[in-house]
């Protein structure tokens, strides 16, 4: 690996939990602002950031078509509850004067611009930081899929992958087992092949086949967003960078 990577143009990968704090459910504004001011370092370093976020902090469709629900149903429930994020995002990004544009991949005119990739790439040129919400718009996505797919579409050098409660990726939960190894660098099939959650199957191939390096790292640790944008070998690696 080389001693500091450059990115240009990054993609940030936030769980919906992320936005969560201590309670692990819904939003607190306290912590959105945090993540927000390590977003604000980010952006005035220089760096182009888009901002893909999750919303299991509110509604997961896995869960609800474990339950009985139609899934497709279920998975648009989770899909919004991703536009309910963006939306803390950017008021908070807005609340420290950080230009925000949220770009929803189902249309909802009164709140978010449409997904436009060329309008997006020109967002980012002009120093917006850009989040893209409401997923795929399709059902049986996920948000790490979304990730990956935007990635590829603007060109992003990396998507950070921020992760509660873990900085890396272990070839076992460190939390169970205090022998687990962490990765400091990973192939792609190694990812699917092991099965190490890092993202789903589905968002890793995309990666691989767009030779889209994913950066694991922790978001627990202040500052560590800003790291990471800025090169520091922290975390895990998967693929070239
Ligand atoms: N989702 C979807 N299609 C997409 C992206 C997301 O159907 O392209 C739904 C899916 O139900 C998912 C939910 O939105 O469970 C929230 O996203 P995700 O679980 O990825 O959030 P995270 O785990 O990152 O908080």
């Amino acid at each position: 690996m080389s001693a500091k990577r450059k990115f240009k143009r990054v993609i940030l990968k936030l769980s919906g939990e992320a936005l969560a704090g201590e309670k692990g459910y819904g939003i607190d504004p306290v912590t959105v602002d945090s993540i927000a001011g390590q977003i604000q370092a980010v952006r005035e370093s220089g760096l182009d950031v888009a901002i893909v976020n999750g919303g299991g902090n509110i509604w997961r469709g896995l869960s609800g078509s474990s339950k009985g629900m139609d899934r497709a149903t279920a998975d648009y429930m989770g899909m919004l509850a991703t536009v309910i994020n963006s939306l803390a995002l950017q008021d908070a990004l807005e609340n420290r004067g950080v230009p925000t544009r949220v770009q929803t991949a189902i249309e909802m005119r009164q709140i978010a611009e449409p997904y436009i990739r060329r309008r997006a790439v020109r967002h980012l040129e002009k120093g917006r930081v850009v989040i893209f919400a409401a997923g795929t718009g399709n059902p049986y996505f996920s948000t790490d899929t979304t990730a990956a797919l935007r990635a590829a579409e603007i060109e992003a050098d990396a998507i950070l992958m921020a992760k509660k409660g873990v900085d890396g990726v272990y070839d076992s939960d460190p939390k169970k087992n205090p022998e687990a190894k962490k990765f400091d660098h990973l192939e792609y099939l190694e990812v699917i092949q092991k099965n190490l959650g890092v993202m789903d199957s589905t968002a890793i191939s995309l990666c691989m086949d767009n030779d889209i390096p994913i950066v694991v790292f922790n978001i627990d640790r202040p500052g560590n967003i800003a790291k990471v944008a800025a090169g520091e070998e922290i975390g895990t690696v998967v693929g070239g960078l």
